[in-house]
């Protein structure tokens, strides 16, 4: 996609960001807007790059970490896509927050990374609020029991949480998850549960991020409306 495009995107969807931060009373700090730059060569991230944009989104492993090495130390990776245990260990150093855990299993995993290398991996639960079934993430009746069991794992830190709301027309479809989400991430903040804080609420994207603000996400992943469609066809 074009320079001019890329920037003339960033501009539009950050207008947007500080009008819905506006309507819901919030400052605009409050929320960071990521990046999803998944299929997207490093040249369109480089653009962004020089809008100032620091956060990116990847939902593939190898992915992010090809890029990793291409890209500027001080970029913050975010993992916003489904892990599977065996990939753990290629992420846990070099991803500042993985968005999408969803097992016990999966946090044992990089409850072990971490540990190898010293460090403390901050998580999200990714939560299926629809309960769709192609979705990944648990289902909401199941999240407290899951963050008690992994908040005993001193290398994981469970930070908040996540959600891909269903693909709808209208946005406004959407709020009701979520509302939900904004909910139950106070009702386990409120647990003051030790080694979990709960201040990072993940939700929206490009057709539904304005909602997700007005309803308290804390971190918008925007990709097609900042570099366009992606073109799975020709990877
Ligand atoms: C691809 C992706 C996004 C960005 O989707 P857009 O609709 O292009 O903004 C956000 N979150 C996750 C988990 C994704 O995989």
């Amino acid at each position: 996609m074009s320079a001019e495009t890329i920037k003339e995107n960033l501009k539009e969807v950050e207008l947007r960001i500080k009008a819905a931060c506006t309507r819901a009373g919030r400052k605009r700090d409050e929320v960071t807007l990521i990046a999803v730059s998944k299929t997207k060569p490093v040249a369109d991230m480089e653009i962004a790059m020089g809008e100032g944009i620091k956060v990116f989104g990847e939902n593939k492993v190898q992915e992010l970490t090809e890029k990793y090495e291409q890209l500027p130390t001080d970029i913050k990776w975010h993992l916003i896509g489904h892990l599977q245990t065996n990939k753990v260990k290629y992420i846990v150093d070099k991803a500042e927050l993985i968005h999408s855990v969803d097992s016990f299993k999966l946090a044992e995993q990089i409850q072990k990374e971490a540990e190898k290398k010293n460090i403390v991996c901050k998580i999200l639960i990714e939560v299926n609020a629809a309960k769709e079934e192609s979705k990944f993430g648990v289902f909401e009746e199941d999240v407290i029991p899951l963050i008690k069991e992994i908040s005993k794992l001193p290398n994981v830190q469970v930070c908040g949480l996540m959600t891909i709301a269903p693909n709808v027309d209208e946005a406004e479809k959407n709020r009701k998850y979520f509302r939900k989400l904004r909910q139950l991430n106070v009702d386990i903040k409120m647990k003051n549960i030790d080694n979990v804080t709960m201040d990072v609420l993940s939700m929206g994207m490009t057709g539904d991020y304005e909602v997700a603000i007005e309803e308290g996400a804390t971190m918008v992943r925007v990709g097609t409306g900042i570099f366009g469609e992606r073109n799975y066809s020709t990877l």
